[in-house]
């Protein structure tokens, strides 16, 4: 099983190069934010409860996004591994993602981050805010403050990997395609 805890700010591309790498190396992708949202579309409780959170740019509680990442784990049974797009986001739910991963003898392979910056996010996002119809990217209030959170609790998880040696950074900056060879050379190495 290879496991990639796909990594970086809002706005650095996780979600479209996660498109291209679950189809290379056989993948199933799991985006918690993505998750949320088909919940919301489809007003369950978990929904109602998440969107309070997301329409401000905060984080959904962590143990109700641990115990959705689970059931969404152990709903693919088959898998050859995934791809955790937005998830970890803080140490807590990094030690979780270890335990739920521990219970099928498997592991977090690397973690692979896109770097980019923060005002080339912000104007990525408010451009995808006006087609997406996503909420949290049409103020750049909003936008800025995901980019703080991201800062001020997310991108601890930097040293958690980086002190297990599977930490990877990736320049997020250029066209899809060289991007996506930059991280196709890394999960080679794996
Ligand atoms: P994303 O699509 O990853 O940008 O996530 C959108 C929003 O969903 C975030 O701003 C959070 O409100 C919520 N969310 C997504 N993943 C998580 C997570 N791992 N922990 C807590 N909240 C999350």
């Amino acid at each position: 099983m290879k496991n990639i805890v796909l990594f970086g700010p809002p706005g650095a591309g996780k979600g479209t190069q996660a498109n291209f790498l679950k189809e290379t190396y056989d993948l199933v992708h799991i985006s918690t934010g993505d998750v949320f949202r088909y919940n919301i579309k489809n007003q369950t409780d978990l929904g109602l409860l998440a969107k309070s959170y997301m329409d401000k740019g905060e984080l959904v509680p962590d143990q109700v996004t641990i115990d959705m990442l689970g059931d969404v784990v152990a709903n693919n049974p088959d898998a050859n591994g995934f791809i955790f797009d937005g998830f970890p986001r803080n140490t807590f739910q990094a030690e979780a993602l270890d335990d739920i991963l521990k219970a099928y003898n498997a592991e977090v392979n690397a973690m692979i981050a896109l770097e980019v910056d923060d005002e080339v996010l912000v104007k990525r996002l408010l451009k995808r805010g006006e087609t997406s119809g996503r909420s949290d990217d049409s103020s750049e209030e909003i936008v800025r403050n995901r980019i703080k959170i991201y800062y001020n609790e997310t991108a601890i998880l930097k040293s958690f990997y980086d002190q297990k040696g599977k930490y990877h950074g990736v320049n997020g900056v250029g066209d899809i395609d060289t991007i996506t060879q930059r991280l196709n050379a890394v999960i080679d190495t794996l």
